[in-house]
């Protein structure tokens, strides 16, 4: 096997780099992957920006990356469920799988949780990675390596309506158009949701929605009250949302959720803003309006590999830019600034199409 583990290190703020590290040894239970494709996610950035995400601080170097697929390069002694040469998408939260947590089936709540590029663990974007076998997901042959990385977004879509209860003939509004907005207008459509609005502060993103299947787009600025907004969206749909999912985590927005479902509805919070935020609880608590919070997903990635393969979803429309590994610097910059009206950028640990 090659010497060449090329990795992408986060030693501190704004100091990212690219170092050898040694090849893994792996247990009986993990496999080696040769890493392909691995998407660069707001978090990433944060960790470059800020070197921590609430109580998550990065203390020591760690290798940065989560939204990945590789090829299964070796595999330990116990390992029944993939073999060398598999394609396969990474869930990259691996839990103890003995607490209550792990044991009534939250496992994403795991408090020992292994989760890849959060600190103290380290992610993937390297050429030799190891993992847990069981939480890697064989690709069929026509899903390629990058919509295997696309999962990881995916599945947040996913259990994001799975917790809104977004079904047949839902009416669903979602705020922000970023990735996590777009990936979760993609489920919500795939689960039969009949409308479904979405806002942005940014035209551009909003035109995306558009070109994926949204009913209604609607941009705000953000000088806007939530009040004032409330009207705009019920103008725009035939009734009140039944779920409204935020995923972009201002204050106003998740004020905008709230104030704009019907009564009896459901408010998703996926966004992450500011730890504390002012919100109108009376008004949800008198209207039996549901305030839900996501961490992740859990259980979701086989139903997000199911839209992928199945052709119901398609997330190649998500990824606007392709870097090679070594042009990690350069992937980050375009990612963070949103250059070229960027919404996911790869970065190829193998040459693009290569593993197709
Ligand atoms: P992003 O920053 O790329 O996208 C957010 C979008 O929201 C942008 O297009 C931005 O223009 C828009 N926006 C900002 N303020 C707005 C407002 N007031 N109204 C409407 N739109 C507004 O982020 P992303 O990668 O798409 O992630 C979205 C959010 O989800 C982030 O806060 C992220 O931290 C969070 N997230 C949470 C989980 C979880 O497990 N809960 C998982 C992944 C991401
Ligand atoms: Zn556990």
């Amino acid at each position: 096997m090659a010497k060449d583990n090329l990795t992408a290190v986060l030693h501190g703020i704004e100091d990212l780099r690219l170092e050898q590290r040694p090849i893994p040894e792996i247990g009986d239970d993990e496999v080696l992957l040769a890493m392909d494709s691995v998407g660069i996610c707001g978090s990433d950035v944060h960790y470059l920006q800020h070197g921590r995400i609430g109580p998550f601080v990065l203390t020591k170097p760690m290798i940065i990356g989560h939204e990945a697929a590789g090829v299964v390069a070796k595999i330990g002694k116990k390992v029944t469920n993939v073999k060398v040469g598999d394609r396969v998408a990474i869930e990259p939260g691996v839990p103890c799988r003995y607490c209550d947590h792990c044991k009534q089936g939250r496992y994403h709540l795991c408090p020992d949780i292994v989760f890849c590029a959060t600190p103290p663990y380290d992610g993937n974007l390297t050429r030799y990675y190891k993992h847990a076998a069981d939480f890697c997901f064989k690709l069929p042959d026509h899903v390629s390596m990058e919509e295997g990385a696309l999962l990881e977004p995916l599945s947040v879509g996913v259990h994001a309506c799975r917790r809104g209860g977004v079904g047949l003939g839902s009416k669903v509004a979602i705020l922000g158009a970023g990735p996590i907005g777009l990936v979760t207008l993609l489920t919500a459509q795939s689960m039969g949701a009949s409308e479904i609005l979405i806002t942005d502060l940014v035209q551009s993103r909003l035109d995306v929605a558009k070109e994926l299947g949204a009913t209604h787009t609607l941009l705000l600025t953000k000088e806007q009250s939530a009040e004032d907004t409330v009207k705009l969206v019920t103008q725009k749909m035939s009734a009140q949302p039944d779920v409204t999912i935020d995923c972009c985590g201002a204050e106003s927005s998740v004020r905008l959720a709230i104030l704009a479902t019907r009564s009896g509805g459901v408010v998703v919070v996926v966004g992450m803003g500011a730890p504390e935020v002012k919100l109108p609880l009376i008004n949800a608590l008198a209207r039996e309006v549901d305030i839900r919070g996501i961490f992740r997903y859990c259980n979701d990635y086989s139903a997000a590999l199911a839209l992928v393969s199945s052709g119901k979803v398609n997330v190649k429309r998500l990824v606007t830019h392709h870097f090679d590994i070594k042009e990690t610097a350069k992937a980050f910059e375009t990612s963070r600034h949103g250059l070229g009206g960027a919404i996911k950028v790869m970065i190829h640990v193998t040459p693009r199409n290569t593993n197709n």
